[in-house]
């Protein structure tokens, strides 16, 4: 999660709650042990506090906070540790886009998968990024800049490097919907998909409209499949696709490499879609405090 200074210097982190009740369940499913996510919350809070000037201050920059919990048994063998250390690292990072967006090329991979059902996709652990490290050396090394993370014969898409996905498709009725796959055991949850959905729904349901954004916005978690995505860019339905997750916020796709070709998909003017675009403006706002929201709670 990120920690963020506003103008007045009022310091906040965004959605920390999500943040350690995921890690609980990250905890839990490697068999650490579990903590008080409010207590480790205080914490955390305390020590950005002490380091707080490490904040940088210039616009869109932040404090990454990667509470970490590791298990340190002095023994050798497969078994829930009787030890275990949690520490938090912190770093100033700046924007991922110092000079507009610049939307990323995806090679739909076919040769390796991220998760598979039963297995631990949806927990943020260690172990889900180690073997996603060489794959990605061999996207770059095809001039993509990430895998597309595909699942089963019918190539459902699942994630984008490490971040979540979400595509905007026309449907025949004129309509613009919104989608992203199910949290259905592979994805990962990610505080930044959640917010995006539910910004989307707000719109769409009136309680909270965004400016620019489609009037008839349909919001969707559900499966979908490359064949999807390829009859749409060929009928001109593919409105755009994004990758988003805390350290990008989003990242607008123009490209997808599957099967030998390229799927050319829409970006706007300055690198940005429709639909993504008031999302993304809403979102950054209140993480940079110049929109008051729930989701930023003072440190
Ligand atoms: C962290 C992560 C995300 C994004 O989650 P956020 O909470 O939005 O940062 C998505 N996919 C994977 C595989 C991740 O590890």
């Amino acid at each position: 999660m990120k920690a963020y200074r506003d103008e007045e210097g009022n310091v906040t982190l965004f959605r920390p709650d999500m943040n350690m009740k995921r890690m609980n369940r990250s905890a839990q499913r490697i068999a650490l042990p579990t903590f008080n996510g409010d207590a480790l919350l205080e914490l955390i809070k305390q020590l950005i506090r002490i380091d707080k000037h490490w904040i940088p201050k210039e616009p869109g920059h932040s404090l990454y906070v990667r509470p970490t919990l590791i298990g340190t048994q002095k023994a050798i063998g497969v078994s829930p540790p009787n030890e275990a250390l949690l520490f938090v690292i912190l770093s100033p990072v700046g924007p991922y886009y110092p000079a507009g967006f610049k939307p990323i090329a995806l090679y739909g991979t076919t040769e390796f998968v991220r998760a598979a059902p039963g297995g631990t996709g949806a927990y943020k652990l260690g172990v889900n990024y180690a073997p996603g490290v060489l794959p990605q050396k061999s996207a770059v090394a095809l001039g993509y800049a990430q895998n597309l993370w595909l699942h089963g014969e019918e190539h459902y898409l699942t994630e984008v490097g490490t971040m979540n996905m979400f595509v905007v498709l026309k449907t025949e009725d004129g309509s613009t919907e919104l989608v992203t796959p199910p949290l259905d055991g592979m994805i990962l949850p990610g505080v930044t998909r959640d917010s995006v959905l539910t910004l989307a729904r707000e719109h769409a349901s009136g309680k909270y409209p965004l400016g620019e954004l489609a009037d008839k916005l349909i919001v969707s978690e559900r499966p979908v499949t490359m064949k999807e995505i390829k009859d749409a860019a060929a009928s001109g339905r593919l409105v755009e696709m994004f990758g988003a997750g805390t350290a990008v916020v989003i990242s607008p796709v123009d490209r997808i490499g599957y099967l030998g070709e390229d799927i050319h998909i829409p970006t706007g003017e300055d690198g940005m879609g429709p639909v993504s675009r008031p999302i993304w403006k809403e979102l950054v706002g209140r993480q940079w405090g110049t929109i008051r929201s729930e989701w930023s709670v003072p440190v």
